[in-house]
């Protein structure tokens, strides 16, 4: 991310503080995708994010940290605001080895019966880089998914979405949560993953202009592509934001991540191209989808 585009980052966030039509930027919202990662908390506190999101009128939102407890301290912070997802990477560099031991489904059977986790994930597949998704212990994760009846949010960078599908179509009873519509995929892919695996969830976090996009045009309002499917299967769809700044990198590891400064302006990009669409499918993609896919109930 060079700085130009930084910068150029912040002036669209201020056109699209102005142009949000009144009263929607209220609106509650669950954003499906948040990291409290051990280089995040470097520069911000759990309770500091917690007033990040109420400040928002954020409803809930899906915290996955590394290490995953990470997550647990946000819960303990944020109360009912945050769902919390195992992450396999249950220490600092977790990342680079979850899948080669035992230990970690030991502690995903421990925190999912326990009912501290609400979901699995998320779990990253970069092309080219281990593991590949018949990795036995990745399989038993899905399994203890299944047991315990969570969705699991999967993270795949590649070419097209066969990756994906197998993953979907050898799990039929598994929630899945395909993560940022596939990164670089387009809505031809994202439609036949819907149409394959009707399990399956779409979330849109990372597909702003500043990091994967390709979601939205000049406007920052949806391509005509993906209004179509989203049109067409309103009930698909999930939003985040996904404030790690350096989301599109695989190695982070030496320096702080400072993605909660952009937070307001990663949702107030979503909250934008979701208020163009018509008031009952704004609703399902802002509110109404990530209730029912968690079973929570309206006030
Ligand atoms: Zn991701
Ligand atoms: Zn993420």
């Amino acid at each position: 991310m060079c700085n130009r585009n930084y910068s150029a980052g912040l002036i669209v966030a201020l056109l699209l503080g102005a142009m949000a039509s009144p009263g929607w930027s209220q609106q509650p919202f669950a954003d499906v995708h948040v990291h409290f990662n051990w280089d995040q908390k470097e520069l911000i506190s759990a309770q500091q994010v917690v007033a990040k999101l109420k400040r928002a009128n954020i409803a809930f939102t899906v915290v996955s940290a590394t290490p995953t407890e990470l997550a647990l301290e946000m819960k303990r912070a944020g109360g009912d605001l945050i769902i919390p997802f195992f992450s396999p990477y249950t220490h600092a560099l977790g990342k680079q080895d979850w899948y080669l031991h035992e230990r970690t489904l030991q502690l995903a059977e421990e925190g999912l019966r326990s009912g501290q986790y609400q979901g699995i994930g998320e779990v990253h597949f970069m092309a080219g880089f281990r593991p590949k998704i018949d990795n036995p212990v990745f399989v038993r994760l899905l399994a203890l998914a299944r047991q315990y009846a969570v969705p699991v949010l999967i993270h795949v960078d590649a070419g097209n979405e066969q990756k994906f599908v197998d993953i979907c179509r050898q799990n039929p009873a598994l929630k899945l949560i395909f993560a940022h519509a596939g990164g670089n995929l387009y809505a031809s892919h994202i439609r036949r993953v819907i149409e394959q695996c009707d399990q399956v969830m779409i979330e849109f976090s990372a597909r702003d202009p500043w990091r994967y996009g390709g979601l939205t045009g000049d406007d920052n309002l949806l391509l005509p592509a993906w209004r179509e499917l989203v049109l067409e299967y309103p009930e698909r769809f999930l939003v985040g934001t996904d404030p790690v700044w350096k989301v599109t990198r695989t190695q982070t590891w030496d320096q702080a991540d400072e993605g909660w400064d952009y937070f307001d302006q990663l949702l107030s990009y979503h909250r934008h191209w979701i208020a163009d669409l018509p008031p009952a499918v704004q609703r399902k993609l802002a509110l109404d989808n990530a209730r029912r896919l968690f079973a929570i109930k309206k006030d």
